[in-house]
């Protein structure tokens, strides 16, 4: 795993060396990259009775095409190069994604598991009261990331929403509301959040597989990580018909390969096996007992290693590296998760002709779905899971088919179109 100076100068020189190509000149590049501002906050609480101040961070890194958008994190750790890297990421996400937004992210160094809930709940609503100046429904809208949940959004929009209306800003309770994304469906969230990212992962399979004229039911996908992303992933591409031929969770997995691919696991059974012993590992035959139809342990590193159509890594940062580069025999990859592939195995693994849709485009109905959200509490109009869904799938196709003809035009990578579509949406024409 690179230190996270090194995602933001690794995001940095990738930037400058597509944009060289794409003709854009090196100050205007440069003047790109750097973030328009990096707020550092204390934020002082009282854990087991003594006051200890903590760091947070928010990184806005460019509002050219609309509010601030991207999460927060809660993570020992955070730092200010990481929140630059994610913030830039977010700018190039929003534009390829076609939203009327910018890139920004916000972190806290903590390790909130080592904090009581009302400790948790104090230190969720300080970073607020101290960043409450530079956010807000039109300015910058923050969300979940690691760490962070609806419960921790709605203790933070409750305290937006409670300063707002003391300081009289001028905005409607609902558009208040719209300052965080990723609360709660009861307290003014979006019907469809939860499985929107693996939902959009799926419909960016159906639109490879079409690409590459693959029928979903001779087609076999394996998926690293079994949380939000990756059950949604396999469970939407599954009801698509593609097989789903090994899936796993942090202490390993499981695949169907002795029975030779045939059918594919039934993801169902597997979440319920999972939900039954904690761990996907253990979900297999015994002899003749089986409690995911067939099915044989493996560990996470075979797993990216076998022999399938298709590998989504939906877990970790940095899973395919110089060290496993050469072992890997899928004939494409899809980035679920954000930065799964180090940039030497993405160069290896691109000139050996893997297909590898990136990250930015992949995963990006996440915050497609925060849009959504957001749109719902401005415009106070809101939508059911069915329309959700289906504004997330026309606005991921549409993002798709461009990356890929901007490939096909110029001859490169998917990544190279993404950042090139990105860069004339941003910079306009160089
Ligand atoms: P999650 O915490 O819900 O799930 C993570 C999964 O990865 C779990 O199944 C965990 O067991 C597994 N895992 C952890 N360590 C592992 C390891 N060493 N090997 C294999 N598996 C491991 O997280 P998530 O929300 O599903 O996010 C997954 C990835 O997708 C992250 O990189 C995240 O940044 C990215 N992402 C998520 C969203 C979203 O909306 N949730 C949006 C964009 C990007």
């Amino acid at each position: 795993m690179p230190e996270h100076s090194d995602v933001f100068s690794e995001t940095a020189e990738l930037i400058r060396s597509i944009g060289k190509k794409y003709k854009y000149k090196e100050d205007v590049l440069e003047a790109f990259i750097a973030p328009n501002r990096v707020i550092e906050v204390s934020l002082p609480i009282k854990i087991n009775g003594k006051i200890k101040v903590l760091k947070g961070f928010r990184a806005q890194h460019n509002n050219s095409r609309g509010p601030y958008k991207g999460g927060i994190r809660f993570h020992e750790e955070v730092d200010r190069a990481e929140v630059k890297a994610l913030s830039l990421w977010m700018t190039l996400k929003t534009a390829i994604a076609g939203l009327a937004y910018g890139g920004a992210k916000g972190g806290v160094v903590v390790n909130p598991k080592e904090l009581s809930e009302k400790e948790l709940e104090y230190l969720s609503k300080e970073y607020v009261r101290k960043i409450f100046d530079v956010i807000g429904p039109t300015t910058d809208i923050p969300a979940p990331d690691v760490n962070t949940n609806p419960k921790i959004i709605n203790w933070m929009v409750e305290e937006y929403v409670k300063i707002a209306k003391d300081k009289g800003l001028n905005f409607s309770e609902e558009a208040l509301y719209g300052t965080f994304t990723g609360k709660s469906i009861e307290n003014h969230g979006l019907s469809g959040r939860e499985e929107a990212t693996g939902y959009g992962g799926a419909v960016i399979l159906n639109a490879l597989a079409k690409k590459l004229g693959k029928k979903p039911s001779k087609t076999s996908v394996v998926v690293q990580g079994f949380g939000n992303v990756g059950y949604y992933f396999s469970q939407f591409a599954q009801d698509s018909g593609f097989k789903i031929v090994a899936v796993s969770d942090s202490k390993g997995g499981v695949t169907d390969k002795e029975a030779g691919f045939t059918n594919g696991l039934d993801i169902e059974k597997v979440y319920a096996c999972k939900l039954e012993k904690g761990k996907i590992s253990d979900c297999y035959c015994v002899g003749g007992v089986c409690d995911i139809t067939q099915g044989k342990g493996l560990t996470n590193e075979e797993l990216l290693e076998l022999e399938a159509d298709i590998l989504v890594p939906s877990a970790l940062g940095n899973v395919i590296t110089s060290e496993n580069m050469h072992k890997i025999k899928a004939k494409a990859i899809i980035e679920m998760a954000n930065g799964p592939i180090s940039p030497e195995a993405h160069e290896y693994l691109s000139k050996k002709g893997i297909i590898i849709v990136p990250d930015i485009l992949a995963n990006s109905a996440g915050v497609t779905a925060s849009y959504l959200e957001w749109r719902q509490n401005v415009q106070g109009v809101k939508m059911t899971n069915e329309q959700v869904l289906k504004e997330l799938k026309n606005i991921l196709e549409k993002a798709f088919n461009k990356v890929w003809r901007e490939a096909e035009d110029k001859k490169e990578d998917l990544r190279y179109a993404s950042y090139g579509i990105a860069f004339k949406k941003l910079l306009g024409n160089p």
